[in-house]
């Protein structure tokens, strides 16, 4: 990775010539597999290492982490290898053994996020501490209930915090684990520029192979960080072994990262132009997105009307549309030319589709 000055709070201390990078495996199995990992790590641009003590299971049945022992095994991490640690907590049991074991970073899981009651017992028990504090996303899209969690933390005076974002649930299936949804990372970002903005690609995107281009996509958003989950043996972790990369992958992956440079004259020019593109990019991948649900749609209207024998172009609903359009469009600025020759398109589109299924 380049060079990158753009530092603030308890990041601005660190003093990093690269974006934050916490790694290190979904969770702690045993100790030879939590310190090999770790001595991977050593002495490269991974500044903390995470591995999940206590894990939240979507269902019952599954590896739910060795708990308190493993904290001792981070204890040796950060003797034998010089890293610093960081773990998740759930609970005020969770915050004190992680304190007791002075664990540097703590964050705060999907699961928990979206508990007012839990958050609140975990700033409670963390009051004033000057341990880094990390809240993920809740897992539904919710910016006001994730927002929520980091004013408890920030009124329980926890001055080092930042946020993960890590994407959200939908029950739409998509190629992601769980969507990004980059719009609300971004808007979280405009509101907080101070506040460290931390990626997961690992749990966005579930699959090792995406994590590069997720990683890459939210450093061209201005991210400050990444939280990448590395196992030895992703295919045998005990949990997300789909989603883990090696320590090698992950060394070769921040070498490969593009980050800004921030050397010239021109940087904040192109600092803010990068970051209004990839803005760009999201809204773009947004609107084909909902022009393959509307041709899906159309799709279906084309069978009903199939069925009964109805022609394709009715021209009355097709006037009406229009006319809404026009007057929604004009009052986002978009003028009346524009709309029409777009839902034309549109429609010249849909109809296409159910000309092939009236006649497929
Ligand atoms: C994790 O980081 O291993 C984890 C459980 O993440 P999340 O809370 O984002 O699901
Ligand atoms: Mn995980």
């Amino acid at each position: 990775m380049e060079n990158r000055k753009e530092l603030r709070t308890w990041l601005d201390d660190m003093k990093l010539d690269h974006p934050l990078v916490i790694a290190g495996p979904c969770s702690a199995e045993t100790e030879a597999q939590v310190l090999n990992i770790a001595q991977q790590l050593k002495d490269t641009d991974v500044n903390y290492y995470r591995a999940g003590i206590w894990k939240p299971r979507t269902r019952p049945g599954n590896f739910e982490g060795v708990g308190a022992l493993g904290l001792k095994w981070l204890q040796k991490v950060k003797a034998e290898t010089g890293l610093k640690t960081a773990t998740e907590v759930a609970n005020r049991a969770h915050v004190e053994l992680a304190l007791e074991h002075d664990i540097d970073l703590l964050w705060i899981g999907a699961r928990s996020t979206v508990s007012p009651f839990i958050v609140q017992e975990i700033a409670d028990a963390l009051k004033g501490t000057d341990k880094i504090v990390l809240v993920k996303n809740p897992v539904n899209p919710d910016l006001p209930l994730w927002l929520g969690a980091i004013e408890r933390l920030a009124s329980s005076n926890i001055k080092n915090l930042g946020v993960i974002h890590r994407g959200f649930s939908t029950y739409e299936k998509s190629k992601y684990r769980n969507n990004p949804e980059w719009q609300l990372a971004i808007e979280l970002q405009t509101k907080f520029p101070d506040l460290p903005l931390i990626c997961d690609p690992s749990h966005i995107t579930g699959k090792r192979d995406m994590v590069f281009d997720v990683s890459q996509a939210a450093l061209d958003l201005n991210f400050d960080g990444l939280m990448i989950e590395t196992h030895f043996d992703p295919d045998n972790a005990w949990s997300d072994a789909a989603q883990q990369i090696t320590p090698k992958a992950l060394i070769q992956m921040t070498k490969d990262l593009k980050i800004r440079k921030e050397t010239d004259s021109e940087t904040e020019y192109n600092i803010k132009l990068n970051n209004l593109r990839a803005q760009i990019d999201v809204v773009d991948n947004q609107i084909i997105e909902l022009l393959g649900k509307r041709m899906k749609v159309a799709d279906g209207i084309g069978i009903l009307k199939k069925e009964k024998n109805v022609a394709v172009l009715q021209s009355k609903r097709w006037n009406e549309i229009l006319g809404k359009m026009v007057l929604e469009g004009e009052d986002k600025g978009l003028s009346e030319e524009f709309i029409l020759k777009m839902f034309k398109a549109i429609h010249q589109e849909s109809i296409n589709h159910q000309e092939k299924i009236i006649n497929g």
